[in-house]
């Protein structure tokens, strides 16, 4: 999960998570660093439901499968900044 970048909502710029902590099966924490301004942030990272069937299933772990008609194929970063920039 390290490695994974976000806007600072200060500056604007990039900034980075350092740190994960597992909250649960589905719910970690994720501590930002701006390199820009110093700022620095918790932030929550949750698994909300699934897109298709785990092949695997895991004990104590109930996810509802919603398949979305609007994301096919592989689910990136890049698929989904494409789709938020369309008019
Ligand atoms: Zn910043």
């Amino acid at each position: 999960m390290l490695g994974m970048k976000i806007d600072c909502p200060c500056c604007g710029g990039e900034i980075d998570a350092r740190h994960t902590e597992g909250l649960s099966t589905t719910l970690r924490r994720m501590y930002f660093v701006c390199e820009d301004c110093g700022y620095r942030t918790p932030a929550g990272f949750e698994i909300l439901h699934s897109l298709s069937a785990s092949s695997r299933s895991r004990a104590g772990v109930s996810l509802e499968v919603k398949p979305s008609l609007m994301l096919r194929g592989p689910v990136n970063a890049r698929t989904t900044l494409a789709r938020e920039n369309r008019p």
